[in-house]
């Protein structure tokens, strides 16, 4: 389970964060919407302590992400713990962010071997289970300058799973894509969600959100608003910005 204690996050004056709490059970796939600029992607970078929050910390399967309880008081872990922790959870960003000098079966197999979990022939037959999952099958040997982007996203979501993260959390994974490739990248997480892997996914396709999330938690001015069932907060939402939300999206 990811769990988020009372993370405030600000930058100066600036307040991003309010006092987000969230629970993410095993398994679960949750939507998360919002505005631009209401805190998602700050959010998603608390989870993985990409960002530090002032108050309140996050837990990934109970156990406090970069930080330690030390009495009553949260300590940082030393950048080496905290770089372990991140890998076992995956990260898919909204530009893909593969390595452009490395193949598309390197790009996979890359952070195993780095990490020292696979010797390089183990992580290879990984990342060509993985590509086979992905449908990419015939691009192992291909830079991603070849590729489509959403192909390229397919790349990056078999390069998170190769570390098999517990939980994969994803920025707009296909805001960047043209109309039509989007599907196939929606396709690709939809499968991942149906078995059984926990995925955070901030997104504002609608119609993906209502059909693959356990829970949609709408975002506002760095405070979760509304959270529910799909059925709930996108079709009978309860709160006036997340229905002038919607109104604008849908
Ligand atoms: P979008 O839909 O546009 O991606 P978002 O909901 O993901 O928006 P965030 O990127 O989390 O929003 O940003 C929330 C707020 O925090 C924004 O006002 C942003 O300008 C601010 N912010 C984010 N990162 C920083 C930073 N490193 N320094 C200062 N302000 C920041
Ligand atoms: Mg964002």
């Amino acid at each position: 389970a990811v769990e988020v204690h009372g993370v405030h996050k600000w930058y100066g004056a600036h307040r991003v964060l309010n006092g987000v709490d969230l629970t993410v059970r095993p398994g679960e796939v949750t939507a998360v919407l919002g505005p631009s600029g209401s805190g998602k992607s700050t959010l998603l970078r608390v989870v993985n302590h990409l960002e530090k929050p002032e108050i309140g910390y996050v837990s990934v399967n109970g156990e406090p992400i970069g930080v330690r309880r030390d009495g009553g008081r949260l300590k940082e872990l030393s950048e080496r713990a905290i770089l372990a922790q991140r890998s076992r959870i995956g990260f898919v960003f909204q530009n893909f962010h593969l390595f452009p000098h490395l193949t598309v079966l390197d790009n996979v197999a890359a952070a195993p071997v780095a990490t020292g979990r696979l010797r390089r022939t183990d992580a290879q037959e990984l990342a060509r289970e993985l590509l086979a999952r992905v449908g990419l099958t015939d691009k192992a040997g291909a830079y991603p300058r070849q590729l489509s982007g959403g192909q390229q996203q397919r790349v990056a979501i078999a390069r998170a799973l190769a570390l098999r993260p517990g939980v994969i959390l994803f920025d707009e994974p296909t805001s960047a894509l043209d109309p039509e490739l989007v599907g196939e990248v929606l396709a690709v997480i939809e499968d991942l969600a149906t078995s059984g892997t926990t995925l955070v996914v901030v997104t504002h396709e609608i119609g993906f959100a209502r059909r693959v999330a356990d829970r949609v938690v709408f975002l506002d001015g760095g405070r979760i608003v509304e959270q529910g069932p799909p059925a709930d907060v996108l079709d009978a939402p309860r709160h006036e910005r997340t229905r002038a939300f919607l109104s604008k999206v849908l």
